[in-house]
């Protein structure tokens, strides 16, 4: 895969397709545009605001759709942060969730351990889990065209 010269201050320029206007996305929302793993459902026409679905904008450069592009991407990077996200990160919440908050609320019940075992799953998806992924993978997505 080619590697390009994309950078944060510059960014990069993406069409809506439905009023071909152009757009420049640049910084943290680009970097987070380009992440396949950071939740992203829809960006905003400089032209008609937003937010709009992916699919309905392009790459000026590619013309890949853009929902297309962070599949794409997604598929690039090592199978472990798949895996990582399928069941790794939930498990490890699930268990430490089962094993703080009993100790912490001083009590097994079925119940403070099941309800924190699913705190602690939805926490680590959530919020530790992909930051914990940047760590290992500190992967500069918005550098691949
Ligand atoms: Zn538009």
């Amino acid at each position: 895969m080619a590697k390009s010269s994309y950078n944060l201050s510059e960014g990069r320029v993406y069409i809506h397709k439905t009023c071909k206007q152009s757009t420049q996305v640049n910084g943290d929302d680009f970097a987070g545009l380009c992440n396949p793993f950071s939740l992203c459902l829809g960006t905003v026409c400089a032209n008609c605001g937003g937010p709009r679905p992916l699919k309905s904008f392009v790459w000026a450069d590619t013309k890949e759709p853009l929902n297309v592009y962070r599949k794409r991407l997604r598929k690039k990077v090592p199978p472990f942060c798949t895996h990582w996200f399928l069941w790794i990160s939930p498990l490890i919440g699930l268990i430490a969730g089962s094993i703080i908050g009993p100790l912490f609320l001083k009590k097994s019940t079925f119940l403070v351990i099941s309800g924190s075992a699913l705190a602690g799953m939805v926490i680590m998806v959530l919020f530790v889990g992909p930051k914990l992924l940047q760590l290992v993978v500190p992967k500069k997505y918005y550098k691949w065209r």
